[in-house]
């Protein structure tokens, strides 16, 4: 399984350096957007709670956790933390999305 080497809040967002060697910078924003707690994401339906409107411009992560060996858990300025965001989810966000900038080291 891929997992974080590195992690670093920088100016533009989370970059992660994973083991596989691309190092993925993932803005704060866009992350926050992606929360999918019981909060943000209705659990049975999968409907979307979040206000997005309400989520501020410059909102950044001030800290993270380690969630097991599978999970990172962030700690928004808008006083979110209840999101996990397991390591399987932002791989595929840096596949999957524009907005998620990677970088092979090789
Ligand atoms: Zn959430």
């Amino acid at each position: 399984m891929t997992v974080p080497d590195q992690i670093d809040m920088t100016g533009e967002g989370v970059r992660i350096a994973w083991d596989d060697g691309r190092t993925c910078t993932y803005p704060y924003r866009y992350l926050r957007l992606q929360c999918a707690c019981a909060a943000c994401v209705e659990e049975m339906t999968g409907r979307p709670l979040l206000n997005v409107s309400a989520v501020p411009d410059d909102i950044i992560a001030v800290e993270y956790l380690s969630v097991g060996k599978y999970a990172l858990q962030f700690l928004w300025t808008d006083s979110h933390d209840s999101g996990i965001y397991p390591f399987t989810m932002l791989l595929r966000l840096a596949e999957n999305d524009n907005a998620v900038v990677c970088e092979s080291s090789d």
